[in-house]
């Protein structure tokens, strides 16, 4: 009897799949996953849910169906400004389907024999993080960060072997198609001596994310200005978002990728900017968002940590001058709270109940309000 691995039942709560007998989770309970973590960015979610099912699909179907159609891989291509959740959807993910998970950045990728990461590099890690079990790390998800750094730009033609752009393109294009790569255990340079370890990556997923800047006025040069609403006002995030959206494999290839690595990114998702009522979300509703995080670490001396709205406002307006999206929220809150967590401990000795965060608080410093516990007789 023919086994089926597909998830059809509601109440599936599966974090902890069988690796060897991956059981698909559907689109939506996918998307239900990534929602508890990953605010607003919904096209962006449901495009990879699906590529994600139909990759694990395709797994099954090669191990299950004995007929000729081949299900092509699903890589996945994320554009969009700096902060605002790719790689957070893609660590999510792996983290719900129980997969190994290695994060490479495709900035320090040199073509092979120059300085710098090899690409198979790339593999070493995730086979680490695997603890190298090969199995595992054979169908395991890869995020490349800055996937657009390594654009060939066509404006810049060097005399110079292409050490970063073009080589580097068709080294990721054979990983991300599917490959036997012999790796070294341990990374760095292969040398001849040394026992190389072959991984398969064809069940291997790629995302790949990047913020392409000066994408969008490709597109925008491309497509009729009127239909899209591509006006002067390009500058604006909104718009720009707008645009990216109607992005397709030839502006890519104009961008500088070659067509081959742009035919092996057959999905392809605009995520958009974080605007002040989504930075306010991310502040306060991820599972394991930045204010649980802070109030649980005062819970856990005993102290009640309260942020009054304005605080709040202030957090935000702070990060969106940084201009770094989500990041921006993490590296404003903590200068702000540093020293109160310096004398955290203190404040539980001295009975302290719950410290309010006020606006003068995160602007200027200004003493929290603070609330003693009243001794007991
Ligand atoms: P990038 O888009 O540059 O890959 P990340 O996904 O690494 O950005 O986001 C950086 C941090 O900002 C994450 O750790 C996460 O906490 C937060 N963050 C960014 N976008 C979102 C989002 N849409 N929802 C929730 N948190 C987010």
């Amino acid at each position: 009897m023919r086994k089926t691995y597909l998830n059809n039942s509601n109440d599936s709560k599966n974090v902890e799949n069988d690796i060897s007998h991956p059981i698909i989770q559907r689109p939506s309970d996918i998307k239900k996953y990534l929602d508890q973590y990953v605010i607003g960015q919904d096209r962006a979610k449901i495009a990879v849910a699906v590529a994600v099912y139909n990759h694990y699909k395709r797994i099954l179907a090669k191990d299950e169906l004995d007929d000729d159609v081949m299900l092509d891989k699903s890589n996945i291509l994320i554009i969009g400004p700096t902060g605002t959740g790719k790689t957070l959807i893609a660590e999510t993910l792996a983290k719900f389907l129980s997969v190994p998970f290695a994060i490479a950045d495709a900035t320090s990728l040199t073509e092979a024999g120059y300085v710098g990461d090899d690409v198979e590099n790339i593999l070493v890690r995730l086979l680490q993080i695997a603890n190298y079990d090969i199995y595992r790390a054979q169908r395991g998800i890869v995020y490349i960060d800055e996937i657009d750094k390594v654009g060939r730009k066509s404006s810049s033609p060097s005399i110079t072997r292409d050490v970063s752009g073009e080589g580097v393109q068709q080294a990721l294009l054979k990983i991300l198609e599917g490959t036997i790569a012999q790796i070294p255990p341990k990374g760095g340079r292969k040398h001849p001596e040394q026992s190389l370890i072959p991984i398969d990556t064809k069940n291997i997923l790629f995302i790949c994310g990047g913020s392409f800047d000066g994408l969008a006025e490709i597109i925008g040069q491309r497509v009729n200005s009127a239909e899209i609403g591509f006006t002067k006002s390009l500058n604006k995030l909104n718009n720009e978002d707008e645009v990216l959206k109607e992005v397709c494999p030839e502006d890519l290839i104009k961008y500088g990728f070659i067509p081959e690595l742009v035919g092996r990114l057959p999905v392809v998702s605009a995520i958009n900017h974080l605007d002040e009522a989504a930075l306010m979300r991310v502040l306060i509703e991820p599972k394991n968002s930045l204010l649980k995080q802070y109030k649980k670490l005062f819970k856990m001396e005993g102290i009640e940590l309260e942020f009054r709205p304005e605080a709040l406002k202030e957090v935000i307006r702070l990060a969106m001058e940084r201009k770094s999206g989500a990041r921006g929220l993490r590296s404003v809150l903590e200068n702000a709270m540093l020293d109160i967590m310096f004398r955290l401990p203190e404040y539980s000795e001295e009975r302290v109940s719950r410290i309010t965060l006020t606006k003068e608080f995160i602007v200027r410093g200004k003493k929290p309000f603070i609330r003693h516990r009243r001794r007991s007789a």
